[in-house]
């Protein structure tokens, strides 16, 4: 599996246009992504595996699959991460992830590693 992404990661896409194209990174519907972008005509090639994931993601989102209900753990609140998200950030047991804030509205998590 993980071969298979580098040899992606690695190759050179070439757009229906003819032109050259560069790696780049960019969002779909707000899901970033990784995709290569035509130098001549600005078109976006998503990478193959992040549209694949991206999509998972956002059909959660739309399905409120990513709602998840805040809980009590002695002193401490606990939410769970949806597997799908968790699949996606290829997050398991161990990993470590920082808190921080934007608001009180949007809680912030950055995976360590
Ligand atoms: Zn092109």
């Amino acid at each position: 599996m993980v071969k298979e992404i580098d040899k992606l990661d690695k190759m050179k896409v070439g757009c229906p246009c003819g032109g050259e194209t560069e790696k780049i990174k960019t969002k779909w519907k707000g899901i970033p992504v990784r995709a290569w972008k035509c130098l001549k005509c600005g078109e976006e090639i998503l990478h193959p595996l992040d549209a694949e994931r991206a999509m998972v993601i956002a059909k959660a989102i739309e399905n409120k699959e990513l709602s998840v209900k805040i809980r009590k753990v002695g002193k401490s609140l606990t939410m769970t991460i949806p597997s799908k998200l968790a699949k996606f950030a290829e997050l398991h047991e161990g990993t470590i992830a920082n808190w921080s804030i934007n608001s009180k509205k949007e809680l912030v998590v950055e995976i360590v590693d």
